[in-house]
């Protein structure tokens, strides 16, 4: 007998910088550093509760240009996760670039090799599945991928915002991760 396909997965993708956790304009690279956004928990437990899986999305360059260790940002990442643990929110997925700025790879966003990585590991729907950033390249890297985008105006997203007309523009630009949750497409 045939088995029937799997069914796609309710997922969002979320940057981590500048959305989930404040932007410090260098790198988070202690624990001691990392400061939820205002309303993030709150937005991150809404997806959850409506039945997202929470995928984390993020260039970490600084590791591979050598700015802070692996292990500094293994720290990092395991905090983040541990607090929203507490919180009954769980991360499906954490995806990160570690290579440098200059490496030429293929997984530093506006590239897409993140979402590929996240693709071999879930099985969703990317023309109707989000990805959520405050980065002119986040929403690029989105839709190259053939993404839906919101843009959150925390993190660079104000300023971002002017870079995103035309074929760039996001299907939504909101104040926030919070704002986010709150839109119509997240049912
Ligand atoms: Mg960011
Ligand atoms: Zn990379």
């Amino acid at each position: 007998m045939k088995s029937s396909p799997s069914p796609a997965s309710k997922l969002v993708f979320i940057d981590r910088d500048g959305v989930i956790n404040v932007d410090l304009g260098g790198y988070v690279t202690r624990p001691e550093e990392f400061r939820f956004e205002r309303g993030a928990v709150a937005a991150l437990k809404k997806f959850s509760g409506k039945g997202y899986k929470i995928i984390v999305i993020s260039n970490q360059a600084g590791v591979g240009d050598g700015v802070f260790m692996e292990t500094q940002l293994e720290a990092v990442q395991q905090h983040m996760v541990e607090a929203l643990k507490k919180e009954n929110v769980p991360i499906a997925g954490t995806y990160y670039c570690l290579h440098g700025k200059q490496a030429g790879c293929a997984c530093r966003k506006p590239k897409t090799g993140l979402f590929e990585q996240a693709a071999a590991d879930f099985y969703f729907n990317p023309r109707e599945t989000f990805f959520i950033g405050d980065k002119a390249g986040d929403i690029e890297a989105g839709k190259r991928f053939g993404l839906k985008t919101v843009l959150v105006r925390t993190g660079y997203g104000r300023e971002d915002e002017k870079k995103l007309t035309g074929a760039l523009a996001p299907d939504a630009a909101v104040d926030s991760l919070e704002a986010a949750a709150d839109l119509e497409f997240f049912q």
